[in-house]
């Protein structure tokens, strides 16, 4: 199986920066006006993010004629567009590629249109109306702002691991498993992510060991039932990695495991380290600024897109630790959107 919409949404990378270069706010203003092709006047509804939410929220605003902007980030189309099948959102029969399925996505966006900006998010300033976002160093105005920047994988925060990144470690088998071709591999957590991850590996991969911290896993039935039958998978349970040996030049050749019933240690011998271990919101550059929960989940009023401040909106992962499906993504998209055209229109009658 190759899910992938409930892989986390987004990929803005957002950074706590300020305007990098120090240039002068309205000039940059009339580089972004230049390149989107808007006016000078503040947009009416700027989307972050353009994971199966923002390109939602895009869809539905551009067809209410607000002729939404939406900010792609580094990543177009969010994580969907780094993942195999997905076989899960409605209306695709027979599946079809994640890539392929923001395609058309963007361009059903697009017909209606939306326009699209590329760059990083480093600061929202949501004291003003209209508010200011920061992209690149340059303001991009808005009446009204829809948040979809999705979530970002979890890492263990090893120095090894921050080291070896790109070098044997990854976050993203199906980025990266093929690099793993013949070699033994271990992944790192006990959810539905770790057992995809795993079974997708088995394509490529001799053996593959997931380490859990539990001797149970938290992974659905059909998931844990899969990779249990798959003969190239091993399971070390009650354990965690706490050390990933080599070096960038020549890769990983090994992990150090901790039984963390018995604090014993020992070491095992792998060439890659796949991280599976759950999603972040990608919420830092809105600290101080919007209501989070404990952990970073952005929160809105219930049954509705609303954040703690008025006109700024929020769908898709980034605002929901629970269901993080494609699919559910869109929905709270569309949400966004027609939150967003509504309180727009009260504005403009009041
Ligand atoms: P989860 O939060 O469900 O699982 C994370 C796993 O990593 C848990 O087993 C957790 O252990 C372990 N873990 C967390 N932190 C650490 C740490 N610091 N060290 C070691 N282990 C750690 O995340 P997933 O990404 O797996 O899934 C997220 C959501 O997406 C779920 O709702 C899932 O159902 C869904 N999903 C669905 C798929 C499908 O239907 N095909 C595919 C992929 C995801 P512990 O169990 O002890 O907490």
């Amino acid at each position: 199986m190759g899910l992938s919409a409930a892989r986390p949404l987004l990929h803005l990378i957002l950074k706590g920066r300020t305007n990098p270069d120090g240039q002068d706010s309205d000039h940059q203003t009339a580089q972004v006006a230049g390149k989107t092709g808007m006016a000078d006047d503040a947009n009416k509804v700027v989307i972050l993010g353009s994971g199966p939410a923002g390109l939602t929220a895009a869809l539905y605003t551009a067809r209410a004629n607000l002729a939404p902007l939406v900010v792609e980030g580094t990543s177009p189309g969010g994580q969907l567009t780094i993942t195999t099948e997905v076989e899960n959102y409605p209306g695709f029969e027979k599946g079809i590629q994640g890539p392929e399925m923001m395609e058309v996505f963007r361009r059903q966006a697009e017909r209606f249109g939306t326009r699209f900006l590329s760059g990083e998010v480093s600061e929202t300033r949501f004291d003003r109306r209209p508010f200011e976002i920061l992209v690149d160093g340059a303001v991009v105005r808005a009446q009204s702002v829809i948040i979809s920047t999705g979530a970002s994988a979890k890492l263990l925060n090893l120095e090894s691991e921050k080291r070896l990144m790109g070098y044997g470690v990854s976050a993203c088998a199906t980025c990266d498993g093929a690099f793993f071709k013949n070699k033994e591999v271990v992944v790192v957590g006990g959810g539905d992510t770790a057992m995809e991850e795993a079974t997708f590996l088995t394509r490529f991969c001799t053996g593959v060991t997931v380490v859990h911290r539990r001797d149970s896993l938290r992974a659905s039935k059909i998931m844990q039932d899969r990779a249990k039958k798959n003969p190239k998978i091993a399971f070390v349970w009650d354990s965690i990695v706490d050390e990933i040996h080599g070096e960038p030049k020549d890769g990983v050749h090994g992990v150090r495991l901790k039984n963390v019933k018995t604090g014993a240690t020992r070491e095992f011998k792998t060439n890659g380290v796949f991280m599976a271990i759950g999603h972040q919101p990608n919420t830092t550059v809105f600290k101080g600024l919007l209501e989070m929960d404990d952990l970073g989940y952005l929160k809105v009023r219930p049954g509705s897109t609303y954040t703690n401040i008025e006109g700024v909106f929020a769908a898709g992962d980034v605002a929901d630790r629970i269901y993080r499906q494609a699919v559910t993504a869109a929905g709270t998209g569309c949400m966004a959107a027609i939150d967003a055209e509504r309180w727009l229109e009260a504005q403009n009658a009041g």
